[in-house]
């Protein structure tokens, strides 16, 4: 009965053929179907309207978070690669298994927007949200970094095979977006995403051009995430999310309240949702747009020669364009265009808050701060809820309320708790340490990382601009293990310069192997990012200010103990006073936050950067000599304060906030 239900709201392509093995009366790859029946019969309800999330891109880490099965074998483009590791230390050889067997993420995101969109989705998931994820099918996901020995990275196409990952499922839905000079044919992938405890479910529906009746351009437009050999192709992107989304809620006939907006990747959809209506509609649809900003440097914002968007809209989408989305350059921007078409605009920090209404002073009241957050059951590690389980009288329902977390701090002196919390934390790194044994990576040396997106204002190589006072701090107070990683966009030239100039410092570190240990690995990932925030020591963080507009890996890195080095930019600023770690460096002017002037300040913020290390690497070899260990440390004192902070930087948190803040009521 469930499954003739599932049937005739969910019109699964080939079926019989494909699908009829994984989904049956009682099971949806695995997990229990009567969630999705239920979601799927409240989103047609006109009595609960729901929330639409758009985003360009997803990071769900569905390989170690609500994981489906499949009996059959998937394609082999589904399983990770071999990642290479490149260090100082000759004598290893170049390739490290990360695991074998097990499936790779489902590869539609490409960094910290994805996984902010993820976590985000999973959470209306575990609140038991009415709401929808709209993205897009990536065929060839983002890219694939290869490193080439001692020369900086390779981009490779990352192809993988959506028609055997667990989970996902194609339509017969097909949808067309008829422009003046093309008509896009669309196919409507689903992707349940359920809640922690299995209980709820949430589709995303993914769009997909790569059909036989769409011409090979056409077909092209669903390829890579983040293309953008040339106008067209990022209009034609920005054209299939935003109206091919809206035409694909209404197809599957879900009655939707809020079209929350991640970025502005989505902002024509406005514009579909307008279409066919009078001057006082278009105002009243206002009213259901809210929109996320999450860059606070103006060249992030995505902007469009009027004479490349004319040939590809109706007339009347672009006067509407004309109308909401015009610069002081007369570009159409898909800020301005957002900013404009929506009820309430929420900056991701404090910071950023600071940042955008610099930017853009005409629009103040209607800008506020959401403080982006983290999925706290994706980022926590089992190590660690189980340590929690441990002390269920503190940490009660600790499965379904983070924001218990903040109870940490009656613990802190609670002996019992402070050698369960090193224990778990030399587990994880042990894990870590035993993927990079071959390297001679040890659980009781002082390890820190840097991972995210390589890009300029992050400065990824502010650790090595001084390798003899790195060498000095290693050798006189104790050894050093570093953990580099990070993709470059392959179009950003200056990020490849980064990877150059990171490789060659490392490279001449070869000598000093014995106490200062570095490995930059290859292709950071959803995995590789949970691997780290779960197990170093410290988690360095250096953004020039005020460039980064919340900054998200620290989050994960805390709610597992691990303790924060970081410029004063994005959430630290909110976080600074919790006791968590190390404050460093250049701060932005509060006068005029928007940092025109992009000098890196290298010399004088990595001058800063190492004396803060060595302070730490002294507290940590006086806590941890050798594997006898001060459990009154006070680098347990931070790591306790780590996990209450927790409570503060989460998703749950964040989606209250986007509740009472930013969504109309
Ligand atoms: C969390 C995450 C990010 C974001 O990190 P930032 O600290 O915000 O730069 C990027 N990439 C991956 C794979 C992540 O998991």
């Amino acid at each position: 009965l469930v499954l003739k239900e599932f049937l005739s709201q969910v019109r699964v392509d080939r079926y019989s053929q494909r699908y009829q093995q994984v989904i049956s009366e009682e099971k949806y790859f695995g997990m229990p179907l009567s969630p999705v029946v239920d979601i799927e019969k409240r989103l047609r309800d006109k009595g609960s309207p729901g929330v639409a999330y758009f985003s360009m891109e997803y990071g769900l880490a569905t390989s170690f978070y609500n994981g489906y099965s499949w009996p059959n074998k998937p394609a082999d483009q589904n399983y990770p690669h071999q990642n290479s590791v490149f260090s100082n230390y000759r004598l290893a050889d170049c390739s490290f298994e990360l695991k074998s067997g097990d499936i790779i993420d489902l590869p539609i995101y490409s960094g910290g927007l994805g996984v902010l969109a993820g976590d985000t989705i999973k959470t209306f998931a575990d609140y038991k949200l009415p709401a929808v994820g709209v993205g897009i099918l990536w065929h060839s996901g983002y890219f694939r970094q290869k490193f080439w020995y001692k020369h900086g990275q390779v981009p490779a196409k990352m192809r993988w095979d959506p028609s055997s990952y667990p989970g996902l499922i194609p339509l017969e839905n097909i949808i067309k977006i008829e422009l003046p000079a093309a008509t896009i044919f669309l196919r409507i992938w689903k992707y349940y995403v359920y809640s922690y405890s299995h209980d709820f479910a949430i589709p995303l529906i993914l769009l997909d051009a790569d059909l036989p009746q769409n011409n090979p351009q056409i077909r092209d437009l669903t390829d890579q995430l983040y293309r953008s050999d040339n106008a067209w192709l990022r209009i034609m992107q920005r054209i299939v999310l935003g109206y091919g989304g809206i035409l694909a809620l209404k197809e599957l006939g879900y009655n939707i309240r809020i079209f929350h907006l991640n970025e502005g990747h989505a902002a024509f959809s406005f514009i579909e949702k307008c279409r066919g209506r009078s001057q006082d509609d278009i105002e009243g649809q206002k009213k259901e747009f809210v929109y996320t900003c999450h860059t606070p440097v103006e060249a992030g914002h995505d902007r469009f020669a009027q004479e490349d968007l004319k040939p590809v809209l109706r007339k009347e989408d672009f006067s509407l364009l004309q109308k909401f989305g015009i610069d002081k350059d007369n570009l159409v921007n898909l800020t301005i265009l957002a900013i404009n078409t929506s009820a309430c605009v929420n900056a991701v920090s404090k910071s950023h808050q600071r940042v955008m209404s610099y930017q853009f002073p005409e629009y103040g009241d209607k800008i506020r701060y959401v403080t982006n957050g983290v999925h706290s059951y994706t980022w926590i590690s089992s190590e660690f809820i189980k340590l929690f389980k441990r002390f269920s009288s503190v940490f009660k329902d600790i499965d379904r309320n983070p924001m218990i977390l903040s109870r940490a701090k009656e613990l802190k002196n609670d002996a019992d708790f402070r050698r369960g919390l090193w224990s778990a934390h030399q587990a994880n790194k042990s894990r870590l340490c035993d993927a990079l044994r071959k390297w001679g990576f040890k659980e009781d040396v002082f390890t820190l990382s840097w991972a995210r997106r390589i890009a300029a204002y992050k400065r990824p190589s502010l650790i090595l601009h001084d390798t003899e006072r790195l060498i000095e701090i290693a050798k006189r107070i104790g050894p050093l293990q570093i953990i580099l990683a990070g993709k470059a966009h392959p179009q950003d030239n200056l990020g490849f310069t980064f990877i150059n100039e990171m490789m060659d410092k490392v490279d001449s570190l070869s000598g000093h192997y014995e106490y200062l240990k570095i490995a930059i690995l290859e292709n950071y990932d959803l995995y590789l990012a949970k691997l780290l925030t779960e197990s170093v020591d410290l988690w360095l963080n250096n953004p020039l200010p005020p460039f980064e507009a919340s900054g998200t890996s620290g989050m994960k890195a805390i709610l597992n103990g691990v303790v924060q080095l970081s410029t004063l930019d994005g959430w630290m600023v909110e976080a600074k006073d919790m006791g968590i770690g190390r404050i460093f460096g250049y701060r932005a002017d509060d006068q005029d936050p928007r940092g025109k002037n992009f000098d890196l300040r290298m010399q004088e913020d990595s001058q800063e950067l190492y004396s803060a290390l060595g302070e730490l690497a002294g507290i940590y070899y006086k806590t941890n000599n050798a594997g006898r260990v001060d459990f009154s440390s006070s680098w347990i004192d931070m790591m306790v304060d780590c996990i209450a902070a927790g409570a503060s930087f989460n998703t749950y948190r964040m989606v209250d906030e986007y509740k009472s803040r930013v969504w109309p009521a």
